[in-house]
């Protein structure tokens, strides 16, 4: 494993942009830049190892500068890394993403759900997703829906379920068209039926902030308003005792996001979990060359402590 940094920060021009990479030593390689005329502004991100040096000078330049910087702290790992892990987090990345849930049709079962912000609710419909979005599907055997629902196409669901993976339902996937059709598509949602219980604390860049301006985090269930945080690598961990039920595929019980259930369901927000899973369903889903997903091993600490 090796952790990697990535900075973003902003200038008014391209040449001193320039020249507080060079101060750094940030060539091509590791940084790229942006120039938004329109906003007077230019972007710049660099990604580096967290140990290189050059990370030190670049943020000692901003200081100086007095420049905000953000930074996220990323994990990446080797596929032996993955492969000996007992389960991955399945991190949707936005590679291959279309609209869809609740909004478009998709109805849910609120029986046993928390009554404030509906986590723990059951889908009780197929998938519908915005018809619009169908083109984004080409090209890409997986992907997954603004909310997480995790879209697979029919080839990768006949070799999920021909694997014998434990613990996955699917369900039909429909685009709803302009006109209000619905068009079934060659598509299934990967449904996890099984909801481990809560990860460990030691678990990192995975928090519930105390505060934010637009996070509403649910104060009777606390089940949801969790994010990733950009100060630590995601590194989850599950207590051993707490894994013996674990299946092929799992959700976290903890919920990203927060919810906003109020009014009308169909314009209600939905908080979503995290998709935990065994190596054996990374490796289907790689050998079927799905990019629209990070993985990140899951640690497994000791119960008897
Ligand atoms: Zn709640």
């Amino acid at each position: 494993m090796r952790t990697i940094i990535r900075i973003h920060f902003e200038g008014d021009t391209l040449p001193i942009v320039q020249q507080r990479l060079r101060t750094a030593d940030c060539g091509p390689d590791v940084a790229t830049m942006e120039d938004v005329p329109v906003l007077r502004q230019v972007f710049a991100e660099v990604t580096l190892e967290q140990t290189d040096p050059r990370v030190g000078v670049l943020l000692a330049r901003l200081k100086k500068d007095d420049i905000s910087w953000m930074e996220w702290h990323e994990d990446r790992f080797t596929e032996e890394e993955l492969e000996a892990a007992a389960l991955l987090l399945m991190q949707p990345n936005r590679g291959c993403e279309v609209d869809g849930g609740v909004e478009w049709g998709t109805t849910f079962d609120l029986t046993g759900a928390c009554p404030s912000c509906a986590t723990g609710c059951q889908q009780s419909s197929a998938l519908f997703i915005d018809g619009e979005d169908i083109p984004k599907l080409e090209g890409h055997r997986a992907g997954h829906t603004y909310f997480w629902h995790i879209l697979v196409d029919e080839g990768l669901a006949a070799a999920l379920e021909d694997g014998g993976v434990t613990g996955l339902s699917f369900r039909s996937v429909y685009g709803v068209m302009k006109d209000k059709r619905q068009v079934k598509l060659r598509w299934k949602q990967l449904c996890a039926d099984h909801v481990l219980p809560r990860m460990s604390p030691s678990t990192t860049g995975i928090a519930r902030p105390v505060q934010s301006p637009r996070l509403r985090p649910c104060e009777v269930c606390k089940r949801n308003g969790f994010v990733t945080t950009p100060e630590a690598p995601t590194r989850v961990v599950y207590r051993a005792a707490d894994l013996r039920g674990a299946l092929d595929v799992n959700q976290t019980w903890e919920n990203y996001w927060s919810a906003n259930i109020d009014g009308d369901f169909r314009e209600a927000v939905l908080s979503r979990p995290w998709t935990v899973v065994t190596p054996r369903v990374y490796r289907i889903f790689r050998e079927a060359g799905v990019k629209s997903f990070d993985w990140h091993p899951i640690r497994v600490e000791d119960t008897d402590r």
